[in-house]
This record gives structure tokens, C-alpha cells and sequence, in this order.
């Protein structure tokens, strides 16, 4: 269970998962506070499991704090930190073009962008196979005609959580975002400042994990 730390808890918590086993004189002379001062936190900590203690060896976290601590660092990570350059096209564009982008840039979906750099589309590999499918020549086709349009976009911004982009896109069920900034407060128009896919989540767990 995830509990509401105070500052100096969670700096106890800190100090002990760096340094632990670890006396209590030791955590106060690491604080510059005195034993006494520090008591009530650490009977709070162990009380409630966080921390465990063994006499004449000290303080140390249990496995569960340890994963605790870890998770909710991870759900504090911010979209800005870990977001990828993201690959626009203009939206008059060829299908036959977006395709080649794709494979170019080695990526699973374009933003389509309008005369103005704005973002009005996104275009998925299966959006691009399924006009594949249907239409003969490609190179007539913009890909304006097949892309998924504004209002309809999911997107993030660069102070949302990763862990709300996540959500957002397993309850879209899509495999990307764009990250966009409104041009003017309440213009519902938008740059696109980077995206944030499946691989990025994939890629800041599996470096929570490594860490
Ligand atoms: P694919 O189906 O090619 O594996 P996605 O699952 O990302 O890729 O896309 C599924 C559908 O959702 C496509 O029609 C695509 O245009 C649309 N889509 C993809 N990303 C978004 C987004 N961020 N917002 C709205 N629609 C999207």
C-alpha cells in the first residue's frame, strides 16, 4: 500500500534505500537533526512497514518500500523528459509518399500538419494499408483523405504525466500521441512538439527497472 509520506519521511526512505542497514544516529547525523527529533518518523515508518528494523544492525527497507518507492517515482515522470522528435508531414501529401516517410523514418504513425505547421491529422500504418488496399494510384491520393482528424486526436502535452499519456493510450487503444502546445490559450490549435509512443513507456519502465 502506498502511503502519504511527509518530506522527511520520504528523505528517510531515501537514506536508508542508499544506505541502509543503517543506525538512527546515523539517519539524524545524514539529516543534521538529533535522534530524538527524528523518533516519531521512524516509529511511524516502521510501524506501518515501511521501514524495517533489527537491533544493533539498523534500519532497512523492505522489498515491498523498495518497488513502492520505485512506482511512484516512475508515475511522477513527465511527458517532456522522455518524448521523441515527431515526424509531420503536410497534409496534402501522397499516400504513396506517407508510406515512404514511414519506412524513412522508421516510425509507426505521421502527424499531418496543415499550410500554417498546425496539426489537423494522424496517419497509421494500418490507415496506409488500408488505403493501400482499395486504390490504384497512390500517388493521386492526399493522405488528408484517410487521416484521422481533428477534434478526433488524442494528445498530450509536455506536463502531463507519462502515466496518464499511457492511460491514454490504452484506453484509445492507439499506439501514439502527439505532444502539442496550443499556439494561442483557447485557439484549439496545435503545434506538435514531440510524440510519445508504446516504446517510450517501454523504454522509461524498463529504465525504472534498471536503475
Ligand atoms: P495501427 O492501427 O496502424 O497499428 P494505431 O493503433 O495507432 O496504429 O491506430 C489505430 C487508428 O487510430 C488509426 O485509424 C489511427 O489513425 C488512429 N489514431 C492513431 N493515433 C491516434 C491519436 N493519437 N488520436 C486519434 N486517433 C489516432
Amino acid at each position: 500500500m502506498l502511503i502519504k509520506l511527509t518530506k522527511r519521511q520520504e528523505e528517510i526512505l531515501e537514506i536508508v534505500k542508499t544506505a541502509g542497514p543503517i543506525t538512527g544516529k546515523d539517519i539524524a547525523k545524514k539529516l543534521s537533526l538529533t535522534r530524538a527529533t527524528l523518533r516519531p518518523d521512524l516509529t511511524i515508518l516502521t510501524m506501518s512497514g515501511s521501514l524495517e528494523a533489527r537491533p544493533r544492525v539498523g534500519y532497512y527497507l523492505n522489498e515491498e518500500t523498495e518497488i513502492n518507492l520505485q512506482v511512484a517515482k516512475f508515475t511522477e515522470q513527465l511527458v517532456k523528459d522522455y518524448k521523441a522528435h515527431p515526424i509531420v508531414i503536410q497534409k496534402s501529401t501522397s499516400v504513396y509518399d506517407g508510406i515512404v516517410q514511414i519506412f524513412l523514418e522508421d516510425v509507426g504513425t505521421l502527424y499531418a500538419v496543415d499550410e500554417n505547421g498546425y496539426l489537423v491529422g494522424v496517419i497509421s500504418r494500418k490507415d496506409l494499408l488500408r488505403a493501400a488496399i482499395g486504390n490504384k494510384n497512390l500517388n493521386d491520393l492526399p493522405i488528408s483523405v484517410i487521416m484521422t482528424r481533428m477534434p478526433n486526436i488524442v494528445t498530450t502535452r509536455s506536463e502531463e504525466t507519462l502515466l496518464e499519456a499511457a492511460k491514454k493510450l490504452i484506453q484509445n487503444r492507439i499506439d501514439s500521441l502527439p505532444v502539442v502546445r496550443e499556439v494561442d490559450k483557447g485557439s484549439s490549435t496545435y503545434e506538435v512538439i514531440g510524440r510519445i509512443t508504446k516504446t517510450t513507456i517501454t523504454r522509461a519502465f524498463l529504465e525504472m527497472i534498471e536503475r
